[in-house]
């Protein structure tokens, strides 16, 4: 669904992406991991095109990914993205956040919108909170808005960049329940993040970034008990 092709990447002289080639079955579940500074983010940003690309070649569904005008913004829609900040808008409902995107890209009639909007909202357990404001609610509870705002667009593939990072401890849980959920029902997602838990319990593969290289890649299991390169023993050494 998702193919990389030796993409590179720099930010002035700093070489952030060195020749990743990556490919995302439908449905498959990869969990990103490395260092601060490995280039995780800018990997995530590259596949919707937050970040152009210096070369190579990234693919969406066999298609080239557009750089502008409505390609662009329905790419955007295609792409779900979840941050670490949860970037809801302010001034907005907790239901219009997530009726916006559909209504505007999407060209969903308003009541279509809101009806699935609602649902989604059930389905991440804020639907009490329609009415509310983000400042009004909990960080978990705004993360798992931004995820369902983001399912509102329907998207191809999903990717969460350090999604639980910003939280409370107690709030990490109920949106990693939202992201397993997700995962059980085939969507495909690409999910940078340390949780462990999460990796072992809903990803495909992990793949270990250092240094803008993918320097490892196996099933969750395989990698954290018996992770093959040293960067990836060092670096799980540190974090395990
Ligand atoms: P972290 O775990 O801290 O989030 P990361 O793996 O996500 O790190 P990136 O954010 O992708 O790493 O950054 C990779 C490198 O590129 C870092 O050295 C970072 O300082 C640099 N970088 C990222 N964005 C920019 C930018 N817009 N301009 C210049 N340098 C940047
Ligand atoms: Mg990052």
């Amino acid at each position: 669904l998702v193919a990389l092709t030796d993409v590179n990447k720099h930010f002035g002289d700093l070489h952030v992406l060195k020749d990743i080639n990556l490919s995302i079955d439908q449905g498959e579940v990869v969990v990103v991991i490395g260092p601060s500074g490995s280039g995780k983010s800018t990997l995530c940003r590259a596949i919707n095109r937050l970040e152009p690309i210096d070369s190579g070649s990234i693919m969406l569904d066999g298609q080239p990914l557009p750089s502008e005008g409505k390609a662009l913004a329905k790419l955007r829609a295609d792409v779900g993205m979840v941050f670490q900040s949860f970037n809801l808008f302010a001034h907005k409902t907790i239901l219009q956040n997530v009726t916006l995107g559909p209504t505007k890209v999407r060209r969903q009639g308003k009541s279509e919108a809101e009806q699935k909007a609602r649902a989604l909202l059930d389905r991440v357990g804020v639907g009490a909170q329609a009415d509310k404001y983000p400042a009004q609610l909990s960080g978990g509870q705004q993360q798992r808005v931004a995820i369902a705002r983001a399912l509102a667009m329907d998207p191809k593939v999903m990717l969460f960049d350090e999604p639980t990072s910003a939280l409370d401890p107690e709030m990490i849980k109920e949106v990693l329940d939202v992201m397993v959920d997700l995962a059980g029902q085939s969507m495909t997602m690409v999910v940078v993040t340390h949780e462990m838990g999460f990796a072992r319990r809903a990803a495909n593969r992990v793949v270990f970034m250092a240094d803008g290289q993918i320097v490892e890649e196996a099933e969750p299991e395989k990698f954290f008990t018996d992770p093959q390169t040293k960067r990836a023993q060092d670096f799980l050494s540190k974090i395990l």
